[in-house]
């Protein structure tokens, strides 16, 4: 038996940011994680490092990265991202159902938490691929997503990782929790497994950051609904819902969106769960300068409703839903130029034709004449005369479709065309557990259980049917760095 201030259950971004947190209020901190050390990191690995941040202007960002250079600033419009927007963002894309005491921390400690990381060592770089479009000399960022974590998210976990054992934080790998410890009034530890033992760790306090339940068909199914055992799992197979579970187990508060998810065009032949070597690159996130078409041989969603960062996260259970779960996205040589670098990956489903009938024939499992004739009734709908401009919202779009696309309508008509299969790739699901402002877990009367605590993707109440790209991250930084400090105080009480 081995006794710990607080025990922190994963060792993801949310997680690290708990650990730091709390040690910092001079707690003793354990962090058990499930995965082996090669595979640690949960899904905070498999990402980009992208993370939305409040920031006022340059001088913020030169904040956040102080050693960008004089020549990148000079040929930067980062433009502003500001408290209203991020406000604005969430209460859009969440069709205003987010918790408005969890957004209010989200957005307003944004800014200071990821100044808080760079203290920890976390550092921090322009996104100049994916979030700017070079314009006159100049790159424009648009989207509000501005920063990624140097070395995207491999290098986030290495560096949190550095600093939790600069900091004397423990982590024991390979070691699945499997439920709490609780006396019926507070938290005393939590049991674990570890090399096919079972054992109990005993700790004042513990913070669940275990990520949602994702990884676990038969959840999925249960919650998300039928079809969703055959959606791939982006990320780490280690979220299987266990944090979860254990908090309800003991009387814990469900909340938010359980038959919601954060979902994604993915490689339609990408492996059943996310391999590291890979990443993020079997997203293929360049459709709203595409067309997407389903079995039928027919579009089936605005592809340019809005920026990517706002519609991707919602499109995958589109594609989910139509048949055989799978669509094709269709690119010419005018707007090839824009794709993303995750289309030039070798472990891609692609082909590419001289002529759009030929293009039909070679699309697996899509009615052919009807490609055709979608191709056709749809370029006479572009409005051509209206300016293509990729930057912003521009407005050029097709009229007099059954379902029209809003903005960056291009004719299809210049060869060779490309042709991208996609299925439908869950990152998390947005079902959890209920929290306070102080990151504590409350059970069923909406009473603090005491010692639990929780924070990143197991929360509930955050996100509803959408969500704002690079949110992720910053949400298990913010609210594990308040579920931290809350559990390292808690300590001497
Ligand atoms: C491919 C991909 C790309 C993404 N890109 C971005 C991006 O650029 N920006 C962004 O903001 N978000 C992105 N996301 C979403 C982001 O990854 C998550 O929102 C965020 O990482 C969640 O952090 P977390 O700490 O809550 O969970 P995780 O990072 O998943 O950590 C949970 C940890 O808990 C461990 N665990 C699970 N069960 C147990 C148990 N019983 N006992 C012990 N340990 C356990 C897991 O092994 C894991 O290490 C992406 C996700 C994916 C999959």
């Amino acid at each position: 038996m081995q006794d710990f201030d607080v025990i922190v259950v994963g060792a993801g971004n949310a997680a690290f940011c708990a650990a730091l947190a709390a040690r910092e209020q001079g707690a003793s901190v354990l962090m058990v994680e499930a995965a082996p050390e090669e595979e640690s990191g949960g899904n905070s690995r498999f990402t980009a490092g992208s993370m939305r941040v409040v920031y006022n202007g340059v001088d913020d960002i030169k904040t956040l990265v102080p050693d960008l250079t004089e020549q990148e600033i000079a040929t930067s419009d980062f433009g502003t991202y500001t408290q209203e927007q991020f406000f604005d963002d969430m209460a859009r894309v969440t069709q205003d159902r987010a918790d408005p005491d969890l957004v209010e921390l989200l957005v307003t400690r944004s800014f200071d938490t990821l100044n808080w990381m760079r203290t920890k060592g976390v550092r921090f770089i322009p996104i100049y691929g994916r979030q700017a479009f070079k314009i006159d000399g100049k790159f424009k960022f648009w989207g509000g997503l501005t920063l990624d974590a140097v070395g995207g998210g491999p290098g986030l976990v290495d560096m949190l990782t550095n600093a939790a054992a600069k900091q004397g934080i423990e982590i024991w790998y390979q070691t699945r929790a499997l439920d709490l410890l609780f006396d019926g009034a507070r938290i005393e530890g939590v049991r674990v497994r570890q090399d096919g033992q079972v054992r109990e760790l005993r700790g004042k306090s513990v913070v669940l950051a275990s990520g949602g339940f994702e990884a676990n068909p038969e959840w999925r199914t249960r919650y998300l609904g039928p079809g969703w055992d055959l959606a791939k799992v982006r990320g780490t197979r280690f979220n299987t819902g266990d944090g979860i579970r254990m908090a309800l187990e003991i009387g814990a508060s469900p909340c938010g969106n359980w038959s919601g998810c954060h979902a994604v065009g993915w490689e339609r032949n990408a492996p059943e769960f996310g391999d590291l070597a890979v990443g993020d690159q079997f997203q293929k996130h360049s459709y709203p300068f595409a067309i997407m078409v389903n079995a039928t041989g027919k579009r089936f969603v605005d592809e340019g409703a809005d920026f990517r960062n706002y519609t991707y996260a919602k499109y995958g259970r589109v594609i989910l839903e139509q048949p055989g779960q799978f669509a094709w996205q269709i690119f010419d040589q005018k707007v090839k130029h824009l794709q993303r670098d995750e289309y030039k990956i070798r472990q891609i489903t692609k082909v590419t034709a001289n002529t759009i009938e030929e293009l039909a024939g070679k699309l697996d499992g899509v009615d052919a004449p009807q490609l055709v004739k979608t191709i056709a009734e749809y370029n006479a709908a572009v409005r051509a005369e209206i300016p293509f401009n990729p930057n912003v919202k521009d407005g050029r779009r097709t009229e007099g479709l059954a379902i029209n696309k809003s903005n960056w309508a291009n004719t299809i008509d210049q060869p060779p065309y490309e042709g991208y299969a996609v299925t439908c790739g869950i990152t998390f699901t947005f079902g959890g557990l209920r929290i306070n402002t102080n990151g504590e877990v409350l059970n069923t009367d909406y009473q603090p259980i005491a010692g639990l605590y929780a924070a990143g993707e197991l929360v509930g109440g955050l996100f509803y049917f959408n969500y704002p790209g690079g949110t992720g991250l910053t949400s298990g930084s913010v609210f594990g760095r308040i579920a931290g400090t809350s559990a390292g105080r808690a300590r001497v009480n």
